[in-house]
């Protein structure tokens, strides 16, 4: 491996690894670290949902219009993990009715297409909607899949050059003359001209270590999974961001979200926070009280505040160049959004070419992440199926994970590959273990294709067991039941805490 590169960028989320590829596509040389896996911070714990920016218009119009304009960009650039489903905003009984005489003006001036219909026409696209609903906007809101947004741009930054790697934590960086040194995972030390804090959440620590502050600002949210597809386009409440008022439809599933509070990051979504989310979205979807709800998970947002916290911090980003702090060369991204990763990535490679003081214009608004090899059809989990069946031509398509119709051979070519070091790897590149089991009838199968023994195993589990637990009600009471009867036969207790 390389031991001096020009650029070293810490973080290998959404923005760092965007970061990644502009710079490498612009002839740098980049090495990438990652502490975990890719996706693994705030980008694999969010909504998935592609803002068209509506929900921003009325509070945080910067944040809008740039979700407005990066979400035309990403429609094009990543349509291999978008499904354009659009989206609506409705008002529930109850809720403020002139809100709608704000929304609209506000997302028109910040360029998001918005027409309000029928409330009849609203219902009639998405019967699981409260009938009482008082108004209905259209807007282009889309799901975006954060895992394979975040490899498909590891993968192109690696195609341009790029050294990405994940399980590679900075442990520690310092001043070398004009340089720094990093020391990776506690042996090797890598000598870099420019360092680029793309940490998410983590990036005042990472500044920190060179003696530099960003005013962070983390925000912790829960989310809900529910099995199948509840509604079949976005629908977020009609009022100002709050809790519980955003239903994303996502490949096989739908996603509730979210909360705001004050949370570290790791701290896990409790009950309490799910029967908050529940208890709001009835307003808008009367089902989702007895719908099955198959797991709960929290991320916490990078978020830079602006002198507020919670709902109130904007969503826009900045570029902190810390030569001021004394630290000229390290460069942090901090706040923004999935939905904005390009743009943050393109402002922060700006900085370093500059730094490097050279020049070549950004490429990633034009070319494709990850190119189909010919047009796709609107049959996005077709295309979606066909995108990972492309990298395992010829491997067995004997069933692995029923719910999210994973291949054995799927299991077995991802389960070769150097990043895969654990079955959290395994799960995120192939979704195996995300579905309504929870894992319960597929990891003894990822265990055997990566073959690892029961240690990982329960770990693995009691990764999963996390999620479960404050969801334990209704149908995946009765599944995690059926679950402690096969694991039993495995002898492993799937609930217990495996560090
Ligand atoms: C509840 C919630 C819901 C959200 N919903 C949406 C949504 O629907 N749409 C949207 O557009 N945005 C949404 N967001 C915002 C979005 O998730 C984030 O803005 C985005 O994912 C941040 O990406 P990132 O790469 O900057 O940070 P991260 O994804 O957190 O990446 C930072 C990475 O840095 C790594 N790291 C930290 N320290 C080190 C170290 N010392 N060495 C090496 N690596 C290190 C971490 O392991 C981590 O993987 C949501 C956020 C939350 C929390």
């Amino acid at each position: 491996m390389r031991s001096r590169v020009e650029v070293l960028i810490i973080g290998g989320g959404a923005t760092g690894t965007g970061i990644a590829r502009d710079l490498a596509m612009r002839g740098a040389e980049v090495m990438l670290v990652e502490a975990d896996d890719f996706a693994a911070g705030a980008t694999g714990a969010n909504h998935g949902m592609l803002h068209s920016g509506a929900r921003y218009a009325v509070n945080d119009p910067v944040s809008a219009r740039e979700c407005a304009v990066e979400g035309k960009v990403l429609k094009h650039i990543a349509r291999f993990c978008i499904e354009d489903t659009g989206g609506l905003f409705v008002s529930a009984r109850g809720d403020d009715e002139e809100y709608v005489d704000r929304f609209l003006p506000a997302c028109w001036e910040a360029g998001i297409k918005a027409r309000e219909i029928d409330v009849a026409e609203a219902l009639g696209a998405e019967p699981g909607l409260d009938p009482g609903i008082k108004a209905a906007v259209e807007v282009s809101d889309a799901s975006i899949d954060p895992f394979f947004l975040t490899l498909g741009n590891v993968g192109s930054a690696r195609a341009h050059g790029a050294i990405v790697m994940n399980h590679a934590p900075v442990r520690s960086i310092r001043r070398s003359g004009r340089r720094f040194e990093a020391m990776i995972g506690g042996k090797e030390m890598i000598t870099a001209d420019v360092v680029v804090n793309a940490a998410g959440s983590w990036a005042g620590e990472t500044a920190a270590m060179l003696g530099a502050s960003i005013p962070m600002c983390v925000d912790k949210g829960t989310m809900v999974v529910f099995n199948g597809r509840l509604v079949g386009r976005l629908v977020n409440r009609l009022r100002p961001p709050s809790d519980g008022d955003i239903l994303v439809p996502h490949r096989t599933a739908t996603i509730l979200g979210t909360t705001s509070s004050a949370g570290a990051p790791g701290a896990p979504a409790t009950s309490a926070e799910v029967e908050r989310l529940i208890d709001e979205a009835v307003a808008i979807y009367p089902g989702i009280r007895t719908a099955r709800a198959v797991r709960a998970y929290a991320g916490t947002r990078p978020l830079l505040g602006g002198g507020k916290a919670g709902r109130k911090a904007t969503r826009t980003f900045q570029v902190i160049d810390h030569a001021p702090d004394g630290v000229d060369g390290l460069i942090s991204v901090a706040g923004g959004k999935l939905t904005t990763f390009r743009l943050m990535a393109e402002k922060a490679s700006n900085a370093v070419m500059e730094k490097l003081g050279r020049t070549a214009r950004c490429r990633t608004a034009d070319e494709e992440i990850a190119p189909f090899d010919d047009e796709p059809s609107d049959l996005f989990d077709l295309e979606a199926m066909r995108y990972r069946r492309g990298r395992g031509e010829g491997v067995s398509p004997a069933p692995a994970c029923g719910c999210e119709a994973v291949s054995r051979g799927e299991l077995e070519l991802q389960a070769s590959s150097p990043d895969v070091m654990d079955m959290g790897d395994l799960m995120r590149r192939t979704r195996a273990g995300m579905g309504y089991c929870q894992a319960g009838l597929c990891a003894v199968s990822m265990a055997s294709a990566m073959g690892v023994g029961v240690k990982e195993l329960r770990h693995y589990l009691g990764e999963r067991w996390k999620g479960v637990e404050p969801v334990l009600f209704g149908e995946q009471l009765r599944q995690e039941a059926f679950k402690a009867h096969l694991m039993n036969v495995y002898g492993i207790d799937h609930t217990e805490a495996v560090e």
